[in-house]
């Protein structure tokens, strides 16, 4: 790893910036989902257990660069301070005055909180002039926002040309899940892509048929190729003009022995809805009047028999519709196979994306999961080849 960690940096009685994302879902003022202010709480304690002072960094929204009331972060502090089980302090801005005097008042064993980075237009730009404001602030950069790490802001990539820099606890986890992954796998190597579309996905398909050695395809995006075989898809949710592109990556993959794995049965239904009448059809036969809501039973065995034979498995999108009962039965099974695998070491399985992961927490897999990313954009971007500006800061 070219990054350094928590353990490599020399933090007694330093001033650590510390970049989290905590942009947690809020509803009338109260924190109804709090994973990401859980997934923070090793680093600070870790930064406070080696003499640091932890301050944090964080946005919260979408501000516009502007001062908006409710988007400030002092909402959080209840909920942080509970977490982490020690005193977190809050100063109304992330830099100049009300920053520095926090900044001085911070005792050993407190937590500063800076208010919303986004309240400064510079924030996004990756001003210089804001970064330095930000630096005065500190003496080491600990960044601990994985998924902000694809966008070049101050405090994810700013920062880390201006200070003695590291990669957080989270980042750490993130960054060797995702290299075990894909970066220098255990071989055969597994990938499931699901999801809805082909065209929000073609970066992250090409990037995969080049580095797994099998790839299952699955969920509304599955139609588009299934439609590209000229099998009939009724009124399935498709993209007819990804046709094309989805015929090149199947003759990429062949090219470079890449399995590709469609459905080989499907469950169709006439109508988008919980519980709607359905039945299971061989993939080259839904009906003119129906659509395909997830895969069947014959393919959730292909996947298993795939999974059986291999030894890392990187899973983004649900193989079908999976917030209607039934047609969360494909991702559901599959999933529990793999984590049943992955609970007897015989597979390092990693997932990530929004939806992957609501998925994965409701089929019961997540738990014996390797690992879940939290991180969405930042996720993809990675599993699509790219570099992240937030992660090359860190190397350079
Ligand atoms: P994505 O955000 O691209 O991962 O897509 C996830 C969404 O795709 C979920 O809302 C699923 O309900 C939807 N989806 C998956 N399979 C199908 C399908 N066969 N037909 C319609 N929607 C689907």
């Amino acid at each position: 790893m070219a990054w350094k960690t928590l353990d490599q940096m020399d933090l007694a009685g330093k001033r650590v910036l510390t970049r989290v994302d905590i942009n947690v879902p809020v509803v009338d003022g109260a924190v109804t989902d709090a994973t990401r202010i859980t997934r923070i709480v090793p680093t600070v304690r870790d930064i406070l257990a080696a003499g640091g002072k932890p301050i944090l960094l964080a946005h919260f929204g979408r501000p516009g660069g502007k001062r908006v009331d409710n988007l400030s972060l002092q909402q959080l502090v209840p909920t942080l301070e509970q977490a982490l089980g020690a005193p977190v302090l809050f100063a109304a801005d992330c830099v100049g005055p009300a920053a520095q005097a926090a900044v001085d008042a911070l005792q050993d064993g407190q937590v500063l909180l800076l208010e919303n980075t986004r309240f400064h237009k510079g924030e996004t730009k990756n001003d210089p002039d804001l970064t330095a404001q930000m630096a005065a602030l500190g003496d080491v950069f600990c960044s601990d926002a994985f998924s902000a790490a694809h966008r070049a802001h101050c405090s994810t990539t700013g920062l880390a040309a201006l200070l003695p820099s590291c990669a957080g606890r989270l980042m750490q986890a993130e960054l060797s899940a995702l290299e075990s992954a894909l970066g220098n796998p255990r071989r055969p190597v597994t990938a499931v892509v699901g999801g809805a579309k082909v065209s929000t996905k073609l970066e992250l398909l090409s990037n995969l048929v080049e580095k797994v050695d099998t790839l299952v395809i699955g969920g509304g995006m599955a139609n588009t190729f299934l439609a590209a075989q000229g099998k009939p898809i009724g009124t399935s949710l498709a993209e007819r003009l990804m046709i094309d592109t989805a015929n090149g990556i199947m003759t990429k993959a062949e090219g470079l022995n890449c399995t590709i794995l469609l459905p080989r049965d499907v469950v169709v239904a006439r109508r988008f809805e919980a519980n709607a009448p359905h039945e299971t059809v061989p993939a080259d036969q839904c009906p003119e009047d129906a659509m395909i809501l997830d895969a069947g039973p014959e393919s959730v065995a292909a996947i298993d028999a795939v999974f059986q034979d291999s030894k890392t498995l990187i899973w983004n999108g649900p193989l079908g519709a999976f917030e209607i009962e039934p047609f969360d039965a494909a991702t559901n099974a599959a999933a529990l196979k793999a984590a049943a695998r992955t609970a007897s070491g015989d597979l390092i399985s990693v997932a990530g994306g929004g939806d992957t992961v609501a998925a994965l927490n409701a089929s019961g897999a997540a738990r014996d999961f390797t690992y879940i990313s939290t991180a969405g954009g930042a996720f993809l971007e990675w599993m699509e080849g790219k570099t992240l500006p937030g992660v090359a800061a860190l190397e350079a």
